[in-house]
């Protein structure tokens, strides 16, 4: 056969958070391309040994540790936050995946978009934060945002290529979470170990007590609106508990297309690596309809979970109110998984945060970064005990 891909040298990718559950998912999807694909760095957190080993097998040119500890394996890697930038900028580095979590991935996204790069986008943080500035910042320096988020990349592919005045709404699946079906009184003593027992998906620890409360489902429907430039009352979301049907398009004639596949995040990996191609890939599992049946579908219960609700008014708030949103969730995640804050009182700092908060001004980066700030402190100050 002849290889009509033959002298195509293999796009570099940087790969942002390389230790967590997305990142390691991207570096096994990335070997098994070689001829596509090759890393040309790799950052983590702290988890220099996992870290380490995947240095020593890519032997990437560029290797940063945000938290190194001068350990002997972190000699010669590059050190601090602006590793990420460092990363970013290489000239050998055509793609970049971000899969940092939380807001501490926003001068990465920014800096790749500026540099005219793709930014496959998983660490949708960086969008609810800075919706505006980062998609400016594509703009500005030609970068394309290319999501990671499983809702998004059906999206994205059902859309294929059709202009925004052709999809009358979009209706993002969502699983329900671990706590589908509880009522309020049990979901007041859900532990950190019930929370993070996701029936679908294998995720890192913040997404998944994001995926219970629902707030997940309203940073992405908040990432909907930037990526595909659509207003939220054009945003729908259903809970779908089977994960099987990613996402769906209605079109202004009435069709409505939908992506479907197994709960694994290979696929919307690839595809944020190939689009608007698709390439040979005979590890994703195949689709067989009769076994994944029934599929099933039914409304979100908003009054049990409020953050849906609370996702869609920071969004049609705008401004500062979506940073605040994404930040106070941030803060209290973290306490709820440090067991000092109960499960309900999740989205109750998120609602306190952004009622005396919303407000503050967004016109710039810093000002994002200070209501972002702002909300953490709000948080760790009225429910960190
Ligand atoms: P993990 O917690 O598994 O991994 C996070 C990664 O980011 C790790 O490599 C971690 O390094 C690194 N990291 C953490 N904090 C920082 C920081 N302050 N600065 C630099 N790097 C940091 O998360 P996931 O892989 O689950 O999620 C990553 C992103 O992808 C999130 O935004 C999430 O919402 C999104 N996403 C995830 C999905 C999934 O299936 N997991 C699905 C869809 C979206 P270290 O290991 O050293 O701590
Ligand atoms: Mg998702």
């Amino acid at each position: 056969m002849v290889d009509t891909r033959a002298g195509v040298t293999p796009r570099g990718v940087a790969v942002l958070g390389s230790t967590g559950s997305i990142g390691t998912t991207a570096l096994r999807v990335i070997a098994r391309h070689p001829d596509r694909f090759r890393v040309s760095a790799l950052t983590a957190f702290n988890n220099a040994p996992l870290l380490d080993e995947q240095a020593r097998g890519l032997s990437p040119a560029f290797v940063g540790i945000v938290n190194g500890n001068g350990s002997e394996s972190t000699r010669g890697w590059a050190t601090g936050v602006g590793c990420l930038v460092d990363a970013v900028r290489r000239p050998d580095t055509d793609i970049v995946l971000n899969a940092i979590v939380g807001a501490a991935g926003l001068d990465a996204t920014i800096a790749a978009l500026e540099a005219g790069k793709r930014v496959a986008l998983a660490n949708k943080e960086t969008l609810v934060l800075a919706g505006e500035i980062v998609t400016e910042a594509a703009r500005r320096g030609g970068g394309e945002i290319v999501p990671v988020d499983s809702e998004h990349s059906a999206i994205l592919q059902c859309i294929a290529g059709r202009p925004r005045a052709d999809i009358r709404r979009v209706i993002l699946t969502a699983s329900g979470g671990p706590f589908r079906g509880w009522s309020r009184e049990q979901l007041e003593s859900a532990t950190v170990d019930d929370a993070l027992r996701h029936p679908t998906w294998q995720m890192g620890r913040k997404i998944t007590v994001d995926s219970a409360t629902l707030a997940n489902k309203a940073l992405e429907v908040i990432e909907a609106h930037f990526l595909f430039g659509l207003p939220y009352d054009r945003i729908e979301v259903v809970v779908h508990p089977q994960s099987v049907v990613h996402s769906m398009v209605e079109f202004v004639d009435g069709s409505v297309m939908a992506q479907l596949g197994a709960p694994s995040m290979e696929l919307p990996v690839l595809y944020a690596l190939t689009h608007p191609d698709r390439i040979e890939d005979a590890a994703t599992p195949r689709f067989d309809p009769v076994a994944q049946s029934p599929l099933t579908f039914e409304p979100v219960a908003e009054d049990e979970f409020p953050a849906l609700r609370l996702g869609f008014r920071a969004g049609i708030a705008g401004g500062a109110a979506p940073a605040v949103f994404n930040a106070a969730n941030e803060e209290a995640v973290a306490l709820f998984l440090d067991g000092k804050l109960e499960f309900p009182r999740i989205v109750e700092a998120i609602g306190s945060a952004m009622s005396e908060l919303a407000g503050m001004s967004s016109a710039t980066r810093d000002d994002l970064l200070a209501a972002d700030a702002e909300a953490r402190a709000h948080v760790a100050g009225r429910f960190g005990g």
